[in-house]
C-alpha cells in the first residue's frame, strides 16, 4: 500500500511545511562539504512552488548542546544559501524556528516563496516530542510533507508530532520518501531473484540485526570489510592483526550457522604491514594472514567473484565498504563492488553513509538504480523495523 504522496496534495495557495533533512558534512569553517541531501529534495519542493505553494522548510543540523556560541556551526545558513543556489529563488533564513522572526517570514510568505526556519533541535521539545513545540510549529503551515528520509527512524516532535497535528488529509511524503520506500519494497518483499547482499563495513555488531533479516530473503550473502576478521576468528581461523570484535565471537558464529551455505567469505585478502598508507602490501589466501598483517581489504580473486555474482544477480542490496577505501591503496575492493553494480542490469541499491560516500567518490552514483540518503534510517529498514513517522502518514485513497 502506499502513502498519500506530496503529488496528491491540493497546494495551491498553501503553505506547506516540509520536513526535509538538510542534516550535511560539513566543512571546517562550517560550509556544506556536499549538497547531495539538499538536492535530493528538490523533486518535492519544485513540485510544490511549480503548483503555486509556498514552502516552509524544516530541518536538523549536526547534535546541538544548547549552548548557543557552541552551537553557532549548526545554524542554517549556509544550508539556506546553498539551497537559494540550487533552487534558483530567493530562500528566506529565519533566526529561529518558532520564535518571532520564524512567525513573521512565514506570515509574508506568497506562493513560490521559501523560507526555511532556525536548526529544529535548537529547540528541546524537538528531541522530547513536546506536543506544545509541534503546535507551535505545525501552526505556521497548511499542510505537512515528510521528505526527510534519513530521519524517518526517530520520533522527534517535528517527525511524528508536527504532522499529527494536521488533518490526516493534509499530511504526505516526499518523492525522496516515496523513492527510498519504493526500493525498500524491492528490497524486502519483492526482490528478483538471485537476491545479493553485500555487507561489508567497520563492525559485525552493527548489522547483526540486518544480517538476521536479510538472510532469510536473499540468495547469496557476500562478506567483506572488517567484520570478514571476525566471523574468521569465530572459525577459528588466524587473522593476525586485523580489526576484530573479539566479544562478538560468539554472535558471529550463530550467524554462520544461520546462513549457512548462503554466507560467502573472502577467498583472498590484500594484507598491509600497517593500517596506513604507504604500507607494504601482500595478497594472501582466506586463511594464510600473516602474523603480523592487517587485513585491509578484499582481494583481486574475491574481487572477481564477488563481481560475477553482482552480475549475474536480479537484484543487490549493498551497505559497508570492503575495505579502508579511505587510503587509496586499501580501495580496490570497494570500487570493484561499486563497479560491479554499476555493471549489473539488476535493480542494484547502495546505502549507509560511507558507502554512499565511496560510490559517489567513485563516480558511479548515477550508474545503480538507488543511492540511499539515509544512513541509519536505510539499516533499520533492513532490519525489518517499521517508522512511527510513517505511521501518522494516511495510505493513499
Ligand atoms: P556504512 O557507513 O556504509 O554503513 P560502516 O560505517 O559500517 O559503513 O563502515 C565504514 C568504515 O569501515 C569505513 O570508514 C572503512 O574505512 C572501514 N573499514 C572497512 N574495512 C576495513 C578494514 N579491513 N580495516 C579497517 N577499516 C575498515
Ligand atoms: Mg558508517
Amino acid at each position: 500500500m502506499s502513502k498519500q504522496s506530496v503529488r496528491d496534495l491540493a497546494v495551491a495557495g498553501k503553505k506547506v511545511l516540509v520536513r526535509v533533512d538538510f542534516n550535511v558534512p560539513q566543512t571546517p569553517d562550517g560550509g556544506v562539504a556536499d549538497d547531495r541531501r539538499i538536492r535530493a529534495a528538490l523533486p518535492t519542493l519544485r513540485s510544490i512552488l511549480d503548483r503555486g505553494g509556498s514552502l516552509i522548510l524544516v530541518s536538523h543540523l549536526g547534535r546541538p548542546t544548547g549552548d548557543p556560541a557552541a552551537d553557532a556551526p549548526f545554524r542554517l545558513d549556509a544550508v539556506a544559501a546553498r539551497l537559494q543556489e540550487l533552487i534558483g529563488r530567493p530562500v528566506v533564513k529565519a533566526g529561529d524556528t518558532v520564535g518571532p522572526e520564524a512567525r513573521a517570514a512565514c506570515a509574508q510568505l506568497q506562493p513560490g516563496g521559501i523560507v526555511i526556519l532556525e536548526n529544529v533541535r535548537f529547540n528541546k521539545g524537538e528531541k522530547t516530542g513536546d506536543p506544545e513545540f509541534a503546535r507551535r510549529l505545525a501552526g505556521l503551515a497548511d499542510c505537512y510533507v515528510n521528505d526527510a528520509f534519513g530521519t524517518c527512524h526517530r520520533d522527534e516532535a517535528s517527525m511524528v508530532a508536527v504532522p499529527q497535528q494536521f488533518p490526516p488529509d493534509r499530511r504526505a511524503i516526499g518523492v525522496l520518501v516515496e523513492k527510498e520506500l519504493m526500493i525498500l519494497d524491492t528490497l524486502l518483499r519483492y526482490p528478483k531473484h538471485a537476491y545479493v547482499a553485500v555487507m561489508g563495513g567497520a563492525k559485525v555488531s552493527d548489522k547483526i540485526t540486518v544480517i538476521e533479516n536479510l538472510i532469510k530473503k536473499v540468495d547469496r550473502l557476500l562478506i567483506g570489510g572488517a567484520m570478514t576478521y571476525t566471523f574468521l576468528q569465530a572459525q577459528g581461523i588466524a587473522i593476525g592483526r586485523s580489526k576484530v570484535e573479539a566479544d562478538k565471537l560468539d554472535v558471529a558464529r550463530s550467524l554462520l550457522d544461520l546462513a549457512g551455505e548462503k554466507l560467502v567469505l573472502p577467498a583472498d585478502h590484500l594484507v598491509a604491514s600497517a593500517p596506513e598508507a604507504g604500507a607494504a602490501t601482500q595478497v594472501v589466501g582466506r586463511a594464510e594472514i600473516p602474523e603480523d598483517g592487517f587485513g585491509m581489504d578484499i582481494g583481486p580473486a574475491t574481487c572477481a567473484e564477488y563481481g560475477a555474482i553482482i552480475k549475474q544477480a536480479g537484484t543487490v542490496v549493498w551497505n559497508g565498504p570492503m575495505g579502508k577505501f579511505e587510503v587509496e591503496a586499501f580501495a580496490h575492493g570497494t570500487r570493484a563492488i561499486a563497479e560491479a553494480m554499476a555493471a549489473s542490469s539488476a535493480v542494484t541499491a547502495v546505502g549507509g553513509g560511507e558507502s554512499a560516500e565511496a560510490i559517489e567518490k567513485f563516480g558511479l552514483a548515477d550508474r545503480v538504480t538507488h543511492v540511499s540518503t539515509g544512513g541509519g534510517a536505510f539499516l533499520e529498514a533492513l532490519e525489518g523495523k517499521s517508522f512511527n513517522s510513517l505511521a501518522v502518514i494516511p495510505d493513499r485513497s
